[in-house]
């Protein structure tokens, strides 16, 4: 599983959330087959959307965040709910890149940085509420924390990363968060600031066997920081048999009529997020189709 944690200044003007995504990476890879720079660029999207996620009150909240900066990745979607549950795919998830001259993935060429990152909230209101910015280096966190500067108006620092071993599974992968909750405490900025240069990268961290607990209150240095919560989260898949009928459904009469016509045996429909095969016989999408 998993690890989220969030820590709270004393004063309680800056939040840091942390969380260890090593599990959920080795399970996009398991699902997904995916690249190195694949994994990292998923990797680095669920780490956020994990925490970003977990941001959310309601139970029955949804998040999505997409990016499509014309990489060769092609788009890049991470869902989770308000517990930090994620789970994403890829349009092109085999898609592979040369190492960058420093010798790290090229999560940047990948994601591409011509595009937009949008956030999607579906908080059981009427519409869900989408807002989007412009890809900053398709690195992802840098993005993240632009979106929140110019979407949202918070001021946010934001560390992800992946750590692919050469086997291709995932040795070490996170991130965190910190945001300044209004009314701003501008002497909290000076501690931050100095707190970020005196951390070392999220994947040298874990790496080094530091846990997420730590690394939330690593971020609150001089701030007097506590743990707020902390709990499981993982790659949870939401699908099941009656979500693919009512995709199908959405898909209009006409289109499920010559879905059905035109089906030899059963049709075949899998799904994006963790690849399980859901089949429909011909007489179940007739069915289906007299529902639209
Ligand atoms: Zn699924």
């Amino acid at each position: 599983m998993g690890k989220l944690v969030r820590a709270l200044s004393a004063d309680g003007s800056v939040l840091c959330s942390s969380v260890d995504a090593a599990d959920i990476c080795n399970e996009i890879v398991k699902i997904h087959s995916p690249s190195p720079v694949a994994t990292a660029a998923m990797g680095r999207l669920c780490a956020a959307g994990a925490i970003m996620g977990a941001l959310m009150k309601g139970e029955d909240d949804a998040l999505t965040l997409r990016i499509n900066g014309g990489g060769v990745g092609g788009t890049i979607v991470c869902a989770a709910d308000y517990m930090g549950n994620v789970r994403c795919y890829c349009e092109n998830p085999q898609a592979d890149l040369p190492l960058k001259e420093n010798g790290k993935l090229d999560v940047g060429g990948f994601v591409g940085r011509d595009g937009f990152l949008a956030v999607i909230r579906d908080l059981g209101l009427k519409e869900p509420y989408a807002t989007q910015s412009p890809i900053v280096s398709g690195e992802i966190a840098e993005d993240i924390t632009s979106y929140y500067a110019i979407s949202e108006q918070i001021p946010t620092v934001c560390a992800l990363g992946v750590l692919v071993d050469r086997d291709h599974s995932v040795k070490a992968a996170g991130g965190y968060m910190i945001q300044l909750v209004p009314p701003i405490n501008e002497a909290a900025i000076d501690f931050i600031e100095k707190n970020i240069k005196n951390m070392q990268s999220v994947t040298q961290m874990l790496s080094d066997g530091k846990t997420p607990e730590e690394i939330a209150l690593m971020g609150l240095e001089g701030l007097d920081g506590e743990i707020l919560d902390s709990w499981d989260c993982g790659y949870k898949c939401t699908c099941s048999r009656e979500r693919t009928q009512r995709m199908l459904i959405s898909l209009g009469k006409k289109e499920l009529v010559q879905l059905a016509e035109e089906a030899e045996g059963d049709t075949e429909v899998n799904c994006q997020f963790c690849g399980k095969k859901y089949y429909f016989s011909r007489q179940e999408l007739e069915e289906l189709a007299k529902n639209c």
